[in-house]
């Protein structure tokens, strides 16, 4: 039985990317006075392709909850259909969607988290950044981290397909404890930030941790971890991944190497 969906009206458009054709898009539930979901989520649209069979694609909800609005951050995948759809979506339209669906969400309470992403893998980070670092409604310009160390370490190709850039460097600008780190892996000689691949910066937050804690090699106390006599362990940090299968993997497999437990590593991989 088909899942029963919701209209969604597309409010605005904005392409965040030219050369890699990525839009941000706001939508607000035509029929519903709210949509509730957890930052991290994702949503699931449908659409009827030219043969008249019906598509469903997964998108992270690139915003925090907002009333009946919601954000999502799509890019063009050549010969795709729904990515192109939504690309090719007019304003005012509206879409099918439902949800939300998903595990990819913050752990709670909060602790010291590392958010690593790659191209349209930052919206979910963004629902996070928003969660945690409000600039709306009544907790605007609060810390709802409760002060712990947030870092964001994001990674593309190109300089122009850093998404929402000045956002994230906006947030820390404003809050110490919210960390971006940026890479490119295909810069051009000019550029003077970081270069290469995300999972060279995780390391080194890791290899830092451990060496502020004196605990290189043995993990449980870099990571902060706590365990009460009889209660499973309480771990002081988590990593959220998300983007494509073989960054995930890596970054998996490197976290593992440094003795983190699997229950730290929270991912979402897009294919
Ligand atoms: C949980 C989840 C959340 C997601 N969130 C987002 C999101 O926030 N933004 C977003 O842009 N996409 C997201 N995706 C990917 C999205 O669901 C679609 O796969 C993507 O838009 C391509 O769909 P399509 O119909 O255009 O291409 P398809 O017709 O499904 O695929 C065409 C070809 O492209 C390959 N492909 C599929 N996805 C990608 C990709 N992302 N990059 C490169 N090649 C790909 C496929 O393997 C296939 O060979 C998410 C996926 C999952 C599982």
């Amino acid at each position: 039985m088909a899942r029963e969906t919701f209209p969604a009206r597309l409010l605005q458009k904005v392409c965040l990317s030219e050369s890699a054709q990525c839009y941000h898009f706001e939508f607000e539930m035509v029929d519903r006075a709210s949509f509730e979901y957890k930052a991290g989520q994702f949503l699931s649209a449908v659409a009827v392709d030219g043969n008249g069979k019906t598509q469903t694609r997964a998108y992270s909800i690139a915003s925090a909850a907002q009333g009946n609005r919601f954000n999502l951050c799509v890019n063009r995948v050549e010969g795709g259909f729904f990515s192109n759809y939504l690309a090719d979506l007019a304003v005012d339209s509206v879409i099918q969607i439902h949800g939300p669906h998903g595990h990819f969400v913050l752990h709670q309470p909060p602790v010291d988290a590392i958010f690593v992403a790659t191209g349209t893998g930052i919206a979910p980070m963004r629902a996070f950044t928003q969660e945690l670092f409000p600039e709306t409604g009544a907790e605007a310009g609060a810390d709802r981290s409760g002060g712990r160390e947030i870092w964001c370490v994001y990674g593309t190709r190109h300089e122009s397909e850093l998404y929402y850039r000045e956002y994230f460097e906006q947030v820390a600008a404003k809050h110490a404890n919210f960390h971006y780190v940026t890479t490119l892996s295909r810069a051009p000689q000019e550029w003077k930030g970081n270069r290469g691949y995300v999972q060279q910066y995780v390391g080194q937050i890791v290899k830092a941790r451990e060496v502020a804690s004196g605990s290189a090699g043995l993990g449980s106390t870099a990571l902060g971890q706590t365990q009460a006599e009889g209660a499973p362990p309480e771990f002081g940090v988590y990593t959220y991944i998300c983007g494509l299968n073989n960054m995930v993997s890596e970054v998996r497999n490197l976290l593992a190497e440094h003795g983190w437990d699997k229950k730290q590593v929270i991912f979402e991989r897009y294919d």
